[in-house]
């Protein structure tokens, strides 16, 4: 078995249960490995701290399968860590019915570079990294076996894989595609689902108790919904009573589906809903000519700022949204502002949007801070795993 020996020091994160290995900390590989190949992951002095799966192309060299050295890496090990990361999700009372609900979470989950998302009868696998493209089979096979599903689609086409020196790879990977399109119900509202190309595996899952929060506050009030995709929070705010919802998004087909995605709920009201393909920057910007006003404001953009790099360009962003919505609200009205770049932590994004609150002139406190659904883990040791804060923001009457 090839060993892995890292740099003096660099043992100690390994040794807190943080799986990433960068290349920085490689001394020496003691043997051969290829693309994803197990590594046995050793201390200067010899110490074995586990397996890990090889990375050649990528600026993470190694990620850890396993910190027991006794536990082997072979078609059992990821059958059980499927199986287990199933069973976390049964055991949960607000996902053991959902019908969408986020079965693997990658390195939260024990399982670094694998994402598996159920939505009905269908899981849609996303691979990124080298060692779970190596492990593909056995991962397939036990999604397969810990669910019922009657199909495992994969969409592996995310960018990332690209550092990984990976192709993007999209397709059946299990049993077959239902005939007819895939409809979850979500905290009562049908949403439709785009497995083959809708973004990421189709839906964005982690919003799901934000989206019912959402409904809970909407109610009597008029609604800007804005980077809308298909429709969730709009739905749930219909739902909740909303007087009005304007929803915004710059994707044609995106716009589309949630069009269908209210005609699927005859339950609402159709006619308090409006919808408008705009860049959601300029569309603010009129919006404010107009001198329009709403009670509750949603802004849940795109990732600005994939890593810290990106952080200050994002930031800049981030004020300039924030600092719209906030000017858009009548008295007493409700901010809901995310981000979901790994690049911007929570400190940093409460800031931006204090700071875009003083230059709107609004006076304004948190009532609630937001984050990811339970499906969504954040490992212990991994807090770069917290991508997704939220926060609403309550103006002054
Ligand atoms: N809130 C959604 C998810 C939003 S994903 C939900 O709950 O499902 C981000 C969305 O922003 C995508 O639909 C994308 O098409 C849209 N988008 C990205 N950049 C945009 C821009 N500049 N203006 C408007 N929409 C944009």
């Amino acid at each position: 078995m090839t060993e892995l020996i890292l740099k003096p020091g660099k043992e100690r994160s390994v040794m807190r249960h943080h799986p990433w290995i960068f290349a920085g900390s490689v001394e020496t590989l003691h043997g051969r490995a290829h693309a994803g190949d197990t590594v046995e992951v050793m201390s200067e002095h010899g110490k074995m701290l586990g397996r890990g799966a090889f990375s050649p192309k990528s600026q993470i060299r190694a990620r850890m399968w396993s910190f027991d050295p006794q536990e082997s890496i072979d078609h059992a090990f990821f059958k059980r860590r499927v199986a287990q990361s199933v069973a976390r999700r049964q055991a949960h009372p607000h996902l053991r019915n959902q019908e969408g609900v986020r079965l693997i979470h990658g390195e939260s989950d024990g399982l670094p570079g694998v994402i598996a998302d159920r939505y009905g009868d269908v899981v849609v696998l996303q691979l990124t990294s080298a060692g779970a493209e190596k492990w593909r089979d056995a991962i397939v096979a036990g999604l397969a076996q810990a669910t019922d599903c009657k199909c495992v689609f994969e969409r592996s086409d995310s960018d990332v894989r690209g550092l990984e020196g990976l192709e993007p790879r999209v397709g059946v990977a299990y049993g077959s595609m239902p005939a007819e399109r895939i409809v979850i119900n979500e905290n009562g509202v049908r949403m439709e689902v785009d497995v083959e190309f809708g973004h990421k595996t189709g839906f964005y899952l982690d919003q799901r108790d934000n989206r019912r929060l959402t409904g809970e506050l909407a109610a009597g009030r008029s609604v800007l919904n804005c980077f809308c995709y298909t429709a969730g929070f709009s739905l749930q705010a219909l739902a909740g009573g909303a007087s009005s919802v304007l929803s915004i998004d710059s994707s044609g087909p995106a716009l589309a589906t949630a069009q269908r995605n209210l005609e699927l709920n005859p339950q609402l009201d159709a006619s308090r809903a409006s919808w408008w393909e705009a860049d959601v920057f300029e569309a603010l910007r009129q919006l404010r000519a107009e001198e329009r006003k709403f009670d509750l404001i949603i802004l849940d953009p795109p990732k600005f700022a994939p890593s810290a790099a990106h952080a200050q360009r994002a930031a800049r962003a981030y004020k300039d949204i924030n600092l719209l919505g906030f000017r858009l609200l009548n008295p007493g009205g409700l901010l809901m502002t995310y981000s979901c770049s790994g690049g911007i932590g929570q400190e940093l994004f409460q800031s931006i949007v204090a700071g875009a609150s003083i230059d709107a002139g609004v006076d304004a406190r948190i009532i609630h801070r937001l984050s990811a659904a339970p499906d969504h883990p954040i490992g212990l040791a991994v807090p770069e795993g917290e991508y997704l804060k939220g926060l609403a923001c309550q103006i002054s009457g």
